[in-house]
């Protein structure tokens, strides 16, 4: 009789190689969004963000940020106070392997601004891991569609700000940052 199913090894074969890269998107995914900050005593963390990510770097992951900042274009904020926060950031959270900031404009037509995978090809660069081995966490539809035109796999942590069509959209959806971390951990240590 003729078996169908495939055998453990051939299982273990097609899935996708373990990850070797997390990235996340800043705003609503490590820190609460406050519109156009420009202010590092404003950077508050998501519930269980740094002991989540030492667990990553722990486990001898690289870590990124992947962040669009167009107050810099509208020139609501400078350059040099998103490093201001985003040096906060790192005094809270811990260090990031890579930094990705787009400062345009969505009119602009940078190939750098989530959607677009410009970020997340160059995090992957910087870090020597393909994007094929990148996740990228992310609270909204653009953090997603990021990650699968690069190439890497897109986890969604919703807020109440994310719509519905893009939770269903999603490749994978996770319920707390905490969740979408232990289910990359799950992964990397197969
Ligand atoms: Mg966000
Ligand atoms: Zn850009």
């Amino acid at each position: 009789m003729r078996n169908d199913h495939a055998t453990e090894e051939e299982v273990v074969a097609s899935l996708p190689q373990p990850p070797r890269a997390v990235l996340f998107d800043r705003d609503d995914t490590l820190i609460t969004n406050v519109p156009y900050n420009a202010d590092p005593d404003l950077v508050t963390p998501i519930q269980g963000a740094r002991r989540a990510l030492d667990l990553l770097r722990a486990q001898g992951l690289k870590l990124g940020v992947v962040t669009n900042q167009s107050g810099v274009a509208k020139g609501l904020i400078t350059a040099a106070q998103v490093r201001q926060v985003n040096k906060r950031v790192e005094h809270i959270l811990g260090p990031f392997d890579t930094w990705q900031v787009c400062p345009h404009g969505p009119e602009q037509g940078c190939s750098c601004r989530k959607p677009k995978p410009g970020m997340v090809l160059a995090a992957a660069v910087e870090l020597g891991v393909p994007p094929d081995r990148c996740v990228l966490v992310g609270d909204i539809g653009s953090d997603m569609a990021a990650a699968s035109s690069a190439g890497a796999h897109g986890i969604l942590v919703p807020t109440s700000a994310t719509f519905t069509h893009e939770i269903e959209e999603a490749a994978e959806v996770a319920g707390t940052l905490s969740d979408a971390v232990h289910r990359v951990l799950d992964r990397s240590r197969r």
